[in-house]
């Protein structure tokens, strides 16, 4: 399986980090090794200081596809749930700054906490969805599907331009505004539509 994510999805988060609204969804991939089960705990590694939460919507394909047009997008994923983009935002500003891939910041080990998935189903508008993340208690991140800025049945059709989406391949959606450093100590809560879906322990 892969793990393929889109950067730049919302536009507050844009701003809060001083990048450009693009003129494509911007995609990156995570190894298979980045993805963390639920229930397990998330070790702070050892080469960042300023390791972010970004909490995302993620998308669990269901069948093999390419060139799927947007109108049949909706027949490639049956359930949906949430996740966390970890990011050494240190390490990923030093590689930005230079031009360079962000692999390093973005595809460590373990840098793709998903929670349990939901079906689709059981949401009126897959379009119109709350989400958010509190650290402690405290709500750092919330946001809703509607305000991104391509939509999860564009994103399927333009990443299956690329890349051949395989059965189990998780979509990670892009992060509302709220990004923030997390601590060895935390716990982290994800909701959608007000259900704690993911609960991680940092290490
Ligand atoms: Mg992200």
């Amino acid at each position: 399986m892969k793990i393929i994510c889109v950067g730049r999805n919302y536009a507050e988060h844009i701003a809060e980090l001083n990048n450009e609204k693009p003129e494509n969804p911007v995609i990156f991939l995570k190894p298979e090794t980045a993805l963390l089960r639920p229930g397990e705990d998330f070790y702070y590694p050892g080469f960042t200081t300023d390791l972010h939460h970004e909490i995302e919507v993620v998308v669990k394909i269901n069948k093999m596809g390419k060139y799927i047009e947007e109108k049949f997008a909706h027949k490639y994923y049956d359930e949906i749930g949430l996740g966390i983009d970890f990011t050494a935002r240190d390490v990923q500003s030093k590689l930005k700054s230079k031009g360079l891939p962000w692999e390093l910041a973005k595809g460590f080990n373990d840098s793709a906490p998903v929670s349990s998935f939901v079906s689709k189903s059981s949401f009126a508008d897959i379009g119109n969805i709350n989400f958010g993340l509190s650290v402690n208690g405290e709500v750092r991140q919330s946001g809703n599907t509607s305000m991104m800025l391509y939509k999860i049945d564009y994103l399927i059709s333009f990443v299956s331009q690329y890349f051949t989406l395989k059965t189990g391949d998780l979509i990670f959606t892009g992060t509302p505004q709220g990004v923030g450093a997390v601590n060895k100590g935390d716990v982290l809560e994800g909701t959608l539509e007000g259900e704690t879906l993911l609960k991680l322990n940092i290490r």
